[in-house]
């Protein structure tokens, strides 16, 4: 999946925050936008979807850090908790679309995403064909309610940018490859 779905998928996860703790839901709104994006800086650094996407892993951290800020919420254990949720998810998520090769539709791999304790890829599923597709927007644009509808300020501002990428992103994705060398 795209980042644009990703990071509208950590607002979300920081949604319920508004009826329970609304003084954090800004600061775990943000922190889920970041942990959106944190698994994908491996395009840079390593073997993209392996070395930051833990689709297990992450979840030693999402799961106890869930429970902290729960019984002891405060801006940092939110903050860390929406960021180690959202970048979870993002690696269980990119499973279900295709691998990362630059042609999904026309060269698609098996490798969606790497599960570490066992060694292996997982093989992708391609609910969504690839990053980019049609229903990927789509997914953006549902995801992108609650930063639009019910939070202000920064989060909605990035929302809204993240739709324009996603948008963009969408429009000329079937060209990147004879762009960009990935
Ligand atoms: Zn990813």
């Amino acid at each position: 999946m795209m980042s644009p779905t990703h990071t509208a998928t950590g607002v979300v996860l920081a949604t319920p925050l508004l009826a329970v703790a609304p003084e954090f839901a800004a600061v775990g709104a943000l922190a889920g936008i970041a942990g959106g994006i944190f698994p994908d800086l491996d395009l840079f650094v390593g073997e993209h979807r392996k070395t930051l996407h833990f689709p297990v892993y992450y979840w030693l951290f999402a799961l106890p850090a869930t429970l902290l800020a729960a019984l002891s919420p405060s801006a940092a254990t939110v903050a860390f908790a929406l960021f180690s949720l959202s970048a979870a998810v993002h690696s269980v998520v990119d499973w279900f679309g295709a691998g990362p090769e630059p042609r999904p539709w026309a060269e698609p791999s098996d490798q969606a995403v790497f599960l570490h304790p066992r060694g292996q890829w997982l093989v992708p599923k391609r609910w969504v064909r690839y990053d980019g597709a049609p229903e990927d927007l789509v997914l953006t644009g549902l995801l992108s309610v609650p930063g639009l509808l019910y939070f202000g300020g920064s989060v909605r501002t990035l929302t809204v940018a993240g739709l324009v990428v996603g948008v963009v992103y969408t429009a000329v994705r079937k060209r990147v490859p004879d762009y960009v060398d990935i």
